[in-house]
């Protein structure tokens, strides 16, 4: 038998996890698949378990003027009904499994988890975002990017926790996503897309791209963007095969039981080449 912990508050939580170095459990959606074992036999849990799905700290959702903070424990349900969380993150959750795995998962839970076919990670990198990791008495924020290190790994402390996600409010009247599964839902991606664009005029004074599931990590280069920002879309249009050669090279793939690496490059590339000329106009 495990020890399973329901602490009543954030803070015991945190107790609990630097005396035990527990595993900690918010939906489970990943972990109780992660844990399986044959037929009958009860998930394999081999340290203590903390359950975290319930704390209110971590189920709150507040925006201000600058940001919206999005508690690690919120649910994709939660999300959807939330008038504050942006369009695109919206519009992804929307796509992830099913209502039953989406009243139960949280983004907190995806973060974590670090599948390079996440795909809050995309929008999440797209968008700026930066998460809040907590430990006793003390809290760090790293951006995103530099919380996961490759697929299934974190910086994540063993006595520490994701507490929030927070999200830099951004404007933007472009945005494209399309996530490639092999059905249109309940499928993990083949590959997904993430494209924003702010377009003033005929000049182009924002734009973010992210790939998912196509590299051991989310795909997003700040310098191609850079070379984009600012221009006029005709300059952009006459850019693209140049645009689409830089991403060739930073686009990485694997084959595996979802797809092939030629599909998921070509398709990834597709898509790219589409957000440029369809939704930059
Ligand atoms: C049928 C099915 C379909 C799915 N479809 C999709 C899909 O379309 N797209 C997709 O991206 N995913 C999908 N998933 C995967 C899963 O549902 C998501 O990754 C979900 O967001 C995981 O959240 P959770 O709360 O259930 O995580 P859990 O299983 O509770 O935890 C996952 C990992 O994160 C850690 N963790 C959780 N919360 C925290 C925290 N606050 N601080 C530190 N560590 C934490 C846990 O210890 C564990 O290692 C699917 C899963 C299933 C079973």
């Amino acid at each position: 038998m495990v020890d399973t912990f329901k602490p009543q508050s954030l803070q015991e939580a945190v107790d609990v996890l630097s005396d035990k170095g527990a595993i900690l459990f918010a939906g489970g959606t990943d972990l109780m698949v992660q844990r399986r074992r044959r037929g009958g036999l009860i998930p394999d849990f081999d340290r203590p378990v903390i359950l975290i799905g319930h704390l209110k700290e971590l189920k709150e959702i507040s925006n201000s003027t600058r940001e919206i903070r999005i508690g690690s424990c919120c649910t994709y349900t939660a999300l959807l009904s939330h008038k504050a969380v942006p369009e695109i993150l919206k519009t992804c959750v929307s796509q992830i499994a099913s209502p039953g795995i989406r009243n139960r998962g949280t983004i907190g839970g995806n973060i974590c988890n670090a599948s390079p076919a996440g795909d809050t990670l995309p929008v999440l990198y797209a968008l700026d975002a930066s998460v809040i990791l907590a430990r006793d008495n003390k809290e760090r924020v790293l951006p995103i990017e530099k919380f996961i290190k490759g697929p299934g790994t974190t910086v994540l402390e063993a006595d520490e926790l994701l507490t929030r996600i927070i999200i830099p409010h951004s404007s933007f009247n472009k945005f494209f996503y399309k996530k490639v599964g092999t059905r249109a839902y309940n499928a993990l991606s083949k590959i997904s897309f993430t494209g924003l664009a702010l377009k003033k005029l005929r000049a182009v004074e924002d734009v973010r791209i992210a790939f998912g599931a196509v590299s051991p990590t989310v795909v997003r280069s700040k310098d191609i963007e850079a070379q984009i920002r600012g221009k006029d879309i005709d300059a952009i249009q006459k850019m693209i095969p140049e645009i689409l050669s830089h991403y060739s090279k930073l686009i990485d793939p694997i084959s595996d039981q979802r797809s092939n690496r030629r599909y998921r490059k070509t398709v990834s590339l597709n898509l790219l080449n589409s957000f440029l000329k369809n939704y930059m106009l």
